[in-house]
């Protein structure tokens, strides 16, 4: 016997019956993004591997350990996107958006691919959906954004996220702040763990984000970012708090996010859920303010701001909440042995007219398909019998219980459509 062939692991399927939670998603985040002036872009999925050496930094976990890289046939280095700010910002330097416009609003969707130890909500195919806005210095700008995030998780019926905010500052005070975190650290090296005291060497904003209690402890009694922020970005920070409390978006400010990746300059921020289903993957989105971005990968000096959720841990947060997001058929037909051909031409036309129509193309006895009609959670089931196909008029069968209604075959449509809508029926299996 042939041996079995799996996927790969971290990479999950999405299947007829899980699919939906996932549609309602993203259906809400274009609805809602598109409301907010934002237009989808799609990048490639593989990118040369120095945009994210660049962008995203060589001694972050993203690019030091995560991703996938691989030579092509033509000696290229190549690498899976790990995330979507870069791939964006990319296209928006080769298109030479700026000179068509002052100010740009993208969103993405799509799988983002890193090489993690897998766990509840982490995976190592994932899918984010994210937006970016391009040409905009002002805090109003993060605010609207943050809002936006707020108004999708609200449509989402999402509560219990938190948003949390800071400040890292810019190139003109952060390093400052650096040198004395740093210090800080190397002080106390002996306490933290042994990632962090590699991190230390590396990466040391990343102490702060440490989930190891002892590391916590530490970054807890450490320097705080917010007390080195120069007045400009003090400035922005201030207004940008004030402009969330205009909008009513709620907020706390941590000085300890710090996020894991290099472009940050300002704003960082990031939505955490409560739900004890995340475990440990309890951000469920985040993003922040990356002025310096596109000049360094050799665009012109816009300022940006921009964020990603993660898909996976929405739809898990959804599935909890236990709503079905399933759309049920509307009609099922059951068919006689002489009426086959006139079911699958009903059925047929019942679609071309906007219906959902479930109807067994195996045919089989009566007793069979109206087992299958209880199956599929259809609202009524018409049964197309010889006598039905002579007269012309059949009956709507309510599958929740109730009586018939008469129905004339020429007028299906109109008259499912005419029924007050049931309650919800078994879910489909
Ligand atoms: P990041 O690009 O790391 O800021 O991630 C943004 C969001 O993507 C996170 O808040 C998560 O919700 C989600 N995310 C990141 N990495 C993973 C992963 N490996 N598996 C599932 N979701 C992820």
């Amino acid at each position: 016997m042939s041996q079995k062939i799996n996927g790969v692991k971290g990479m999950n399927d999405l299947l007829p019956g899980e699919i939906e939670v996932w549609q309602f998603v993203e259906s809400t985040a274009r609805t809602l993004f598109g409301r907010f002036g934002y237009g989808e872009v799609r990048t490639p999925m593989v990118e040369d591997t120095a945009l994210f050496v660049r962008s995203v930094g060589e001694e972050t976990d993203i690019v030091g350990k995560e991703m996938y890289t691989f030579e092509d046939k033509g000696g290229r280095s190549l690498s899976l996107r790990p995330e979507g700010t870069a791939p964006a910002a990319r296209a928006y330097i080769e298109h030479s958006v700026n000179n068509q416009e002052p100010v740009s609003r993208w969103f993405y969707t799509g799988p983002m691919f890193r090489y993690e130890r897998m766990q509840t909500g982490r995976y190592r195919q994932f899918y984010q959906i994210g937006a970016e806005a391009y040409g905009a210095k002002e805090p109003a700008q993060d605010a609207e954004l943050m809002d936006m995030v707020v108004q999708f998780l609200e449509a989402l019926g999402l509560q219990e996220v938190t948003l949390n905010i800071n400040s890292l500052g810019d190139e003109n005070c952060r390093p400052a702040y650096h040198a004395k975190l740093v210090d800080y650290l190397k002080s106390h090296r002996e306490e933290l763990c042994g990632d962090c005291q590699q991190r230390l060497e590396r990466n040391p904003l990343r102490v702060l984000d440490c989930k190891n209690e002892k590391c916590q402890a530490v970054a807890a009694a450490g320097p705080n970012v917010l007390e080195f922020l120069c007045e400009p970005c003090r400035t922005h920070f201030t207004d940008l708090q004030r402009k969330l409390g205009a909008l009513g978006v709620r907020y706390v400010v941590n000085h300890r996010l710090v996020r894991g990746l290099d472009y940050y300059t300002r704003t960082v921020f990031e939505f955490i859920a409560a739900h004890p289903a995340l475990r440990t993957a309890s951000t469920v989105g985040g993003g922040g303010r990356y002025d310096k971005m596109m000049k360094g990968l050799g665009g012109p000096d816009v300022p940006a701001v921009g964020f990603a959720m993660g898909l996976d841990r929405l739809v898990l947060l959804l599935k909890e909440s236990g709503k079905t997001f399933i759309q049920r058929p509307d009609l099922f037909i059951a068919v006689d042995e002489t009426s086959h051909d006139e079911g699958l031409k009903l059925a047929s036309r019942l679609r071309r007219e906007g219906l959902k129509v479930d109807f067994d193309t195996r045919g089989g006895s009566l007793k069979s398909q109206m087992k299958r009609a209880d199956k599929s959670g259809a609202r009524f089931t018409l049964v197309l019998g010889e006598q039905e196909r002579t007269s012309g008029q059949a009956k709507l069968k309510p599958m929740a219980g109730g009586d018939s209604v008469p129905v004339a075959l020429d007028n299906v449509a109109a008259t499912v459509r005419a029924q007050p809508e049931a309650p919800a029926q078994a879910p489909v299996s």
